[in-house]
């Protein structure tokens, strides 16, 4: 199993796009995966037809009201599972301001329930803003997914994002184990932008970007208006095609950087 985290402290860059359409094709293609919805917007909920609803949040299982297993929604998608967020997460920076322990509590909420549960992939939806919710994932996850618009300045947040991510590495001793990769998003390959930021990140991240790249689509921003993953939204065209190229490319490297099978000795 492994926990992303899609992180970018920037606003409107495509994480919970990201979020809600990774794991729909994760899920179509047999990977379970369950959407952790940290953000009050509940934008992840909504994209997946789920309303916010008071207690449904992971914030019950951080403040040990609820089991985790209490709070999985299970979507109509096979596969596909949410934790949806609740209005109460707006308060939440207040609410565990006097903790020693607030930067992990998620992870602490997740760790004991991980064995018994029975998905893949988790990702964690964040909000924009630099708060503790955000901490929290990033001390929860195992690495962190990256959404990068293709806009000006989009080099400068994304030396913001890792310096947040080398930050809590050094303070928490919980690190993020790095950068799972950065995704391109709303990109228009007619623009010299698009075309510019693309060589940016190579040129300073050249492990780091995915392949598949995310085109600006008009589909994909209708998408969430009908409460549906983009898979099923608009099953063929090209942002479907886009986040599935992606799940397919996230799988492969999960299994490169798996360990070999322990080969059998021969019999003597
Ligand atoms: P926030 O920081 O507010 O949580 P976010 O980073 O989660 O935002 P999204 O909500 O995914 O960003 O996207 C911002 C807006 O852009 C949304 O209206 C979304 O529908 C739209 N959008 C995202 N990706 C695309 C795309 N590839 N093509 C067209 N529209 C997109
Ligand atoms: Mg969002």
């Amino acid at each position: 199993m492994k926990i992303i985290a899609l992180a970018n402290q920037k606003g409107g860059v495509g994480k919970t796009t990201t979020a809600v359409n990774l794991a729909a094709a994760l899920a179509e293609s047999g990977h379970a995966t369950l959407v952790v919805d940290l953000d009050p917007q509940a934008n992840a909920s909504s994209a997946l037809g789920v309303h916010a609803t008071e207690g449904a949040s992971i914030y019950r299982v951080m403040s040990g009201e609820r089991t985790l297993q209490q709070q999985i929604v299970q979507t109509p998608w096979a596969n596909l599972l949410l934790i949806p967020s609740e209005p109460d997460l707006a308060a939440f920076d207040l609410e565990v301001a006097g903790y020693e322990q607030r930067n992990l509590m998620l992870r602490n909420a997740l760790e004991p329930h991980l064995s018994g549960l029975n998905v893949e992939y988790i990702l964690l939806d964040c909000p924009p803003s630099l708060g503790t919710l955000m901490i929290n994932a990033l001390v929860a996850a195992d690495s962190v997914l990256i959404p990068l618009q293709c806009e000006y300045f989009a080099l400068e947040g994304l030396g913001r994002i890792t310096g947040v991510i080398e930050r809590i590495k050094g303070e928490t001793g919980h690190p993020a184990q790095g950068i799972e990769g950065i995704v391109l998003t709303m990109f228009d390959i007619r623009l010299n932008l698009s075309q510019q930021v693309r060589a940016d990140v190579i040129a300073h991240f050249p492990e780091k970007l995915f392949e598949s790249i995310i085109p600006r689509s008009i589909r994909l921003g209708e998408a969430p208006s009908h409460g549906k993953p983009i898979t099923v939204y608009d099953s063929a065209g090209a942002g479907a095609t886009s986040y599935r190229l992606l799940a397919t490319e996230l799988v492969k490297r999960q299994s490169a950087a798996a360990p070999a099978p322990a080969v059998a000795a021969p019999a003597a």
